[in-house]
């Protein structure tokens, strides 16, 4: 293992690496990990070490739903054993001006799980004490990127310390790197991208979430509840604990900063009066964090030769499905297969596949942003023919076995429409 906090530029201020990745969340740490398990030599740059506090209930506030796929990655990167994340098998889906509701049952589809919620800093930090146990992975947090440029047969990385002015001067000043391929895995206000000048089409949700965790009379029993409400979806997702789920609660934004400034018995009862008590009476909430949600698509995610954009900096899409992290790492598992198809001491950036790697990707996110989008508008709308409507189709899709069993195998990133997307799925689950 290689372990620096600054990135190592070499005797003659230049250092060569296979594969560059800018950004170590979730998607980053496991797309860097994947790739030095593979043997490539990897450099991973982020502004800082990933740190997290638990909240007053003792977890996260930030919950990932991970679907079997992306469970099925984690575990052969080697960090999902020791995760506590909590099997959900039932998630109830209804709105507050139907009659109608879905359930999707995990044994619909002969399933004991559904999928896991996950507490993001504990998958985070797994992934990087991983990472830092990995040979060939060099760790740069030190540095920061302030410069790109893509050559014939390298792109030449341009960092300065934190702290110091990204002045002309950094662009010919020593600390210099040429990669390979470069990942931008770092997030919706990705530098790669906006290094690059990579346009977007970002979509106005018109909501802010209001995140927090929640302790409950009832027990989950392993149940998310998502319910439509007018001005935006309320999910609660099971956590560790039997009687605490994690709340993402979409609305406007002056709606989201009314309720996070209620006193806790006025939020326990907001939620619980919204959620129509599914899980009994609110009894404790946890601190509230209230952040915009926005969808946004990046106009390409292979912009220039030798650069490719993952996770939230290719898309990212309204937390309402719970599929932002998942496509993320059906990113990281379709790039882990195209490299797995080079032979040692190939040129991994010069790989002619990324060009349809990247349509494929983006083919797929625009396919999600769309159904994001209008899930959204179709339930924010109090038309009574859309209402009718809306009613007839969650009954027909609760009654009709064969497509209810479709959605959820797509939700489970195991039906055809994920996997039209990936040129292969190596574990057939
Ligand atoms: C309320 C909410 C609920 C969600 N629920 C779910 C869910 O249930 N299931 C699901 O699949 N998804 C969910 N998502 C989406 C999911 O959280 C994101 O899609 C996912 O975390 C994106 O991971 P990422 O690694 O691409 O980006 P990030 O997590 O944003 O990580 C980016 C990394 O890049 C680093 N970085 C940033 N800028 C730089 C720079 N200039 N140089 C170097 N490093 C940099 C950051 O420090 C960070 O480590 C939810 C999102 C929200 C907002």
């Amino acid at each position: 293992m290689v372990e620096n906090t600054s990135a190592d530029h070499g005797a003659h201020g230049e250092n060569l690496h296979d594969i560059a990745i800018v950004g170590g969340g979730l998607v980053g740490a496991a797309a860097a990990l994947g790739a030095a398990l593979q043997g490539w030599r990897v450099l991973l740059l982020d502004r800082a070490e990933p740190a997290w506090e638990p909240g007053r209930l003792g977890m996260d506030i930030r919950n990932v739903a991970v679907s079997p796929a992306s469970m099925a990655l984690l575990d052969e990167l080697g960090v999902w054993r020791d995760q506590q994340a909590i099997a959900y098998s039932h998630m109830r889906v209804w709105e507050d001006q139907g009659t109608r509701r879905i359930d999707f049952d995990a044994a619909d589809v002969q399933r004991h799980e559904l999928g896991w919620i996950a507490e993001n800093g504990p998958l985070v930090a797994a992934l990087w004490q991983r990472l830092r146990a990995q040979d060939g992975i060099t760790i740069c947090t030190a540095d920061r990127l302030v410069g790109l440029e893509p050559g014939t047969e390298a792109v030449k990385l341009h960092l300065t310390k934190h702290g110091e002015q990204a002045s002309a001067d950094a662009m010919t000043a020593p600390a210099r790197l040429r990669v390979r391929l470069v990942v931008g895995a770092d997030g919706a206000r990705s530098a790669v991208r906006q290094l690059l000048d990579v346009s977007v089409e970002a979509f106005d949700t018109g909501h802010h979430a209001l995140a927090t965790v929640i302790r409950t009379s009832k027990p989950h029993d392993g149940t998310a509840f998502q319910r439509f409400l007018l001005d935006g979806p309320l999910a609660l997702l099971p956590g560790r604990h039997p009687r605490q789920s994690s709340v993402v609660w979409s609305q406007p934004p002056a709606s989201a900063e009314r309720r996070a400034a209620l006193s806790d018995p006025a939020l326990c009862q907001e939620i619980a009066s919204a959620s129509e008590h599914c899980l009994g009476s609110v009894e404790e909430v946890d601190q509230r964090v209230v952040f915009p949600l926005q969808q946004m698509l990046a106009a390409s995610f292979n912009p220039v030769p030798r650069v490719l954009l993952i996770g939230d900096a290719g898309r990212v899409l309204h937390p309402l499905a719970g599929l932002g992290a998942n496509l993320g790492f059906e990113d990281v598992r379709d790039l882990l297969n195209e490299l797995d198809g080079l032979l040692p001491g190939d040129d991994p950036g010069a790989a002619g596949a990324w060009a349809s790697y990247a349509r494929r990707r983006r083919i797929r996110s625009r396919l999600m942003v769309d159904i994001m989008g209008g899930l959204r508008r179709a339930y924010a709308s109090n038309d009574p023919l859309l209402q009718w409507l809306r009613n007839l189709g969650v009954g027909w899709v609760d009654s009709s076995g064969l497509l209810k069993r479709q959605i959820i195998r797509e939700a489970l990133g195991l039906g055809p429409l994920a996997r039209v997307s990936r040129r292969s799925l190596k574990p057939e689950l």
